[in-house]
């Protein structure tokens, strides 16, 4: 069977060239003899992979110095605690935008450990914008400031950052990290599980910024204290191999084409092939704010649901898939991560056109 294009929203789609590589290397990596799978976590082979890995990141998102890279597990949800566990060393108040519901779950977590206020919130209109943030109605006390950059549900992302001040600012960058250029200096922390634009489920990375390390409230379990996993560099136990090794390769393959920048040209060009077509059709519709739109995740509808259920069916029919909604938007989601060849995109909206065009 042939490779279809896919827009699942995570895991996601891998570059071809990633695939193809981890399968020369799956039976037999380097000298060693052996798969990666199969390595102990202490070996050399093993040590040389996390330590490029972690390299390739700082210098793909100029992280500076100050800053500890740390592969951990649990996914992006591990974080909604781990932030507050580790990071309520103060006042224990901390200030959460809500964008979508990753922020409310990540809201509602935090809950638990320390005193939590809503600064604002689109829920309003189903978290179909980015709600305006006025730096007067931010707690200078507050231990820290929570983000989501990328909203996967809704569509959106935020264009420019909050300027918090001294107050550290976290953002769950699940979603679109390594997507657009950013400036790692601006955060205290960044989390992204890695199954969207990193590689594969099962790792999730954490950029923090030193001085928030070694903080966390006393009952803190081992496993969720940052300091664990900075003092050891990830290997306090054992790390999911494979999938840091994946995201090794997906780094490899980003620098190849030119970093950042480059992706983000790319990412900007294929966002707007799918946004000029919505914009110009009588059938579509796109459902986030337009100021908002993410580059990542692009949410639209049709006027029925009949149509929707259509459209999605006739797509996977034509080996596009996975473009269904969340059902909390509902329409389709076509995520377009790094890895989307931009012929994919140019395939969905040539199928777009002549749905729109059997069905006015
Ligand atoms: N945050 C965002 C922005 C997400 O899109 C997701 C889901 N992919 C999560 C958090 C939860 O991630 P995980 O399944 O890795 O816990």
């Amino acid at each position: 069977m042939e490779r279809v294009y896919n827009f699942s929203a995570g895991p996601s789609v891998l570059p071809e060239p990633v695939l193809k590589k981890a399968q020369e290397e799956l039976l037999c990596y380097g000298t060693s003899g052996m798969s990666v799978m199969e390595m102990s976590h202490r070996s050399k082979d093993f040590e040389a992979i996390i330590q490029s890995c972690e390299q390739l990141l700082r210098e793909l998102m100029g992280i500076p110095d100050n800053y500890k890279v740390l592969f951990l597990q649990g996914g992006a949800w591990t974080q909604f605690s781990m932030v507050p566990m580790n990071l309520f060393q103060n006042s224990k108040k901390a200030d959460y935008v809500l964008t979508g519901s990753w922020a409310e779950k990540a809201a509602k977590e935090a809950k638990k450990y320390g005193t939590v206020r809503i600064v604002a919130s689109s829920k309003d209109k189903n978290y179909s914008y980015i709600p305006e943030l006025d730096k007067s109605q931010f707690d200078p006390d507050a231990d820290y400031f929570y983000i989501t950059t990328n909203n996967t549900i809704y569509g959106t992302r935020y264009t420019t950052l909050p300027d918090t001040g001294s107050v550290p600012l976290v953002a769950d960058m699940s979603s679109n990290i390594l997507s657009e250029v950013i400036d790692v200096s601006k955060f205290g922390l960044i989390f992204a599980g890695a199954q969207k634009n990193l590689g594969p489920a099962g790792v999730t990375v954490v950029i923090i910024r030193e001085d928030l390390i070694g903080h966390a409230m006393d009952f803190t379990p081992t496993m969720l204290d940052y300091q664990t996993h900075a003092k050891e560099n990830s290997l306090f136990n054992t790390p999911p191999t494979f999938a840091i090794y994946i995201c090794k390769l997906v780094l490899e393959h980003l620098k190849e084409l030119g970093g950042i920048p480059a992706i983000e040209k790319q990412n900007i060009e294929k966002a707007s092939i799918l946004y000029n077509y919505l914009d110009e059709s009588a059938l579509f519709k796109g459902t986030a704010a337009k100021k908002d739109r993410s580059l990542m995740n692009v949410t639209f509808v049709c006027p029925t649901e009949e149509l929707n259920a259509k459209f999605v069916k006739e797509a996977t029919a034509h080996g596009l898939v996975n473009l269904k909604g969340h059902r909390s938007v509902g329409g389709m989601r076509a995520s377009i991560y790094n890895a989307m060849p931009v012929e994919g995109v140019k395939k969905l909206v040539e199928f777009m056109k002549q749905f729109e065009m059997e069905n006015k």
